[in-house]
């Protein structure tokens, strides 16, 4: 099979595999549709990852054994290899399996661990069955497209009376407006980029700040009365954005951290956390118990359209990941066969 892989600094090239086998409760599936994510600040570097995507979606092809699922079915590839047996995995945040499986140990090679691939395997309770009427591209919003935001929505239980703050307005941001304007609550964004802002103003965005704006939690009070947005949803991974989410939302409100960061946010606890009554939650992607609800997204929503902005065939992966990194697009898919 044809994968793709980085091959040097802003390189990436396909290279041929042996076509993985799966065994125990494994299943091999061909994989139609995947999603860019943040694979790309590796190609710009050139940190030459070998195997790549995580945000996939295609048809089952093979089984070791009777499962869940059979040859031909459509279905999701959820990222990661978690034990499927841990208290977490059982009640559906298996993305915070700490026992997830070793693939290169148990597989025997890296290959087919990435669905920037023909092929892909997964442990098969992972692959969770597409509609019908749901394309492979726009089925891969599931994961991080849709799915990352919609966790932490589910999380601080955002609905039609809240204003929510959406700072980072990329491909996860793009997908948070989509969730908030889906649950019809009123959105302000804060994003640098210009092509960002103006999609998420096309997504039924209010009004989208640029960062740099120096009097931001002013402006942001006053579209709210005086009082701060009732919810904040980072997903730029910033620390300055972090800190606007904080001290933008309204006492008593709710903010959650979706963009990840390995930077300090200095929080002031009494002042920042106790006298705003602030709940403050990490979240990362959703619970599966909430797939078809997600799924539900990307049926309804007439905003998945401007979610994707590009499909390309994966012979192509180098422009597309030159288009994720200019800041001009939102999710990229591509196809492998192609
Ligand atoms: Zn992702
Ligand atoms: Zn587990």
């Amino acid at each position: 099979m044809r994968q793709a892989v980085i091959s040097g600094v802003r390189q990436a090239k396909l290279v041929e595999v042996p076509d993985p086998q799966p065994k125990e409760d494994w299943a091999l599936v061909k994989v139609h549709a995947s999603a860019l994510c943040t694979e790309y600040k590796a190609y710009w570097v050139g940190h030459k990852v070998p195997v790549m995507g995580h945000e996939g979606a295609g048809e089952v092809v093979a089984v070791a054994q009777p499962g869940p699922v059979e040859v031909g079915d459509r279905v999701v590839i959820l990222p990661q290899y978690p034990c499927g047996k841990c208290s977490l995995c059982m009640a559906g945040d298996y993305v915070y399996c700490e026992n997830c499986y070793d693939f290169e140990e148990f597989v025997g090679t890296r290959d087919g661990s990435g669905t920037f691939a023909h092929y892909t395997l997964k442990p098969a309770w992972l692959l969770p069955k597409i509609p019908e009427d749901v394309s492979y591209a726009r089925a891969t919003m599931a994961i991080d497209g849709i799915g990352a935001s919609f966790g932490a929505f589910q999380a601080i239980d955002v609905g039609a009376l809240d204003t929510v703050l959406i700072t980072g307005l990329g491909p996860v941001g793009l997908g948070a407006v989509a969730n908030a304007r889906f649950r019809n609550a009123r959105v302000v964004g804060v994003e640098p980029v210009p092509w960002r802002r103006d999609r998420a103003k096309q997504m039924g965005a209010e009004v989208v700040f640029d960062p740099e704006d120096p009097d931001l939690v002013g402006k942001i009070r006053e579209l709210t009365g005086g009082k701060g947005v009732d919810c904040a949803v980072d997903c730029s991974g910033k620390v300055q954005a972090e800190r606007l989410c904080i001290d933008s939302t309204r006492r008593r409100g709710r903010v959650a951290f979706v963009g990840e960061s390995r930077d300090q946010l200095p929080i002031r606890v009494s002042p920042d956390l106790i006298r705003k009554g602030l709940t403050v939650v990490g979240s990362w992607l959703y619970n599966m118990g909430d797939f078809p609800k997600v799924m539900q997204v990307i049926q309804e929503s007439p905003l998945i359209d401007l979610l994707i902005s590009h499909e390309m065939g994966m012979s192509q992966i180098r422009e597309a990941f030159e288009l994720l990194a200019s800041g001009q697009a939102a999710k990229v898919v591509v196809d492998p066969w192609k």
